[in-house]
């Protein structure tokens, strides 16, 4: 048998499934909602290996490698960016900055008001909804089925799918019962701004711009702890304050939409497998918080290790 069931059709689940079609699975996604209504859809979203450690950074760089492809072909929403990186203090230069088509440190003279160091990066900026809707091609060509169904505990699913991947992102707080993982708040705005062509982030602030072909995306908060998903006025005039002194043109941008995303926080990833019954494993790839994108292709081969692993037993 290799059939498996991936819940979830987020980065991680849409990931997890063409991976596992890619190793020969027949995968089926069950899920409460479509890829263009998950957080992932309200992501930057950014490959940013800062902050990642341990086995965290082995799938952020297989990812960057999987990016870096998926940049060269069309259509899948992946462009590597030019982007100004600044920090208010001297930092180290990053593990990552020799695996990037280009990394330089900035002048001081040319660091906006505030910055005391920032580096120049070429990085990979996805523009989420076409990346997700790629990755939803690519899974249905491959004779992939998604059946909408919300799903109150995994174990109901015992008797029906022997063998899932949980890719429940921040609700695995519920379904999987595991209350380490947290809501982390997040909003942003999409606006018409094409004149500007290079990326920017400060992670000291919280504030970015990452253009994309559809606008440039622009945030950012993360407030942990908050479930609300409506979109906070206030905090729109913020971001858009924030992001205008940067560049004075972000004020009379027109916003094309908003989003509002939970990130899935939690202190570390959850991959791994669980066995419930002689008859029903769960893989957990869930607990991305705000590095979901980064990890996610790494991640999705760990998860196909598990479950190659796995079906032997079956
Ligand atoms: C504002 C913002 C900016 C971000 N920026 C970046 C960035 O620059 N770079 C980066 O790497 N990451 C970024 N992230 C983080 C990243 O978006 C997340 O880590 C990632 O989207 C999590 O993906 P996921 O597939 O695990 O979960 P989700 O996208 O939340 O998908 C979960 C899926 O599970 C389904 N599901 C949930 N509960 C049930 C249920 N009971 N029954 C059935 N189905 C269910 C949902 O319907 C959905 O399909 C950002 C996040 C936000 C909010």
């Amino acid at each position: 048998m290799r059939e498996i069931t991936v819940i979830g059709s987020g980065v991680s689940g849409l990931s997890s499934a063409v991976r596992l079609q890619y190793a020969g699975f027949d995968v089926t996604i069950l899920t409460r909602d479509l890829p263009q209504s998950t957080t992932s859809m309200a992501a930057g979203a950014v490959w940013y290996g800062g902050g990642t450690i341990g086995k965290a950074r082995e799938w952020a760089e297989i990812t960057l490698d999987h990016f870096m492809s998926l940049a060269k072909q069309d259509n899948t929403g992946v462009a590597i960016t030019r982007l100004r990186e600044v920090f208010p203090y001297d930092v180290l230069d990053p593990w990552y900055k020799d695996l990037l088509p280009h990394f330089a440190h900035i002048k001081k003279e040319d660091l906006p008001k505030g910055s005391e160091a920032g580096f120049e990066i070429d990085i990979p900026i996805v523009e989420s909804p076409r990346y997700l809707q790629y990755l939803n091609d690519q899974f249905t060509k491959n004779g992939g089925k998604i059946i909408r169904q919300e799903i109150k505990m995994l174990d109901e699913l015992k008797y029906e799918y022997p063998l899932i991947v949980n890719c429940t992102g921040v609700w695995s707080k519920q379904i999987a019962d595991d209350p380490s993982v947290f809501p982390i708040w997040g909003q942003t705005l999409l606006i018409d701004a094409p004149h500007i062509q290079e990326g920017f982030m400060s992670d000291y602030s919280f504030t970015y711009m990452f253009p994309r072909d559809d606008g440039i995306l622009i945030g950012g908060v993360a407030e942990p702890n908050v479930w609300d998903t409506n979109i906070d006025t206030g905090l729109t005039a913020d971001i858009v304050a924030r992001c205008t002194q940067i560049d004075e043109t972000v004020a009379d941008a027109p916003i094309v939409k908003q989003f509002v995303g939970l990130r899935p926080g939690r202190d570390s990833v959850r991959l791994e497998a669980e066995k419930l019954s002689d008859n029903f494993t769960i893989i957990h790839n869930y607990g991305h918080s705000g590095v979901g994108y980064t990890l996610s292709w790494g991640c999705a081969g760990d998860v196909v290790t598990l479950a190659t692993n796995l079906i032997k037993d079956f």
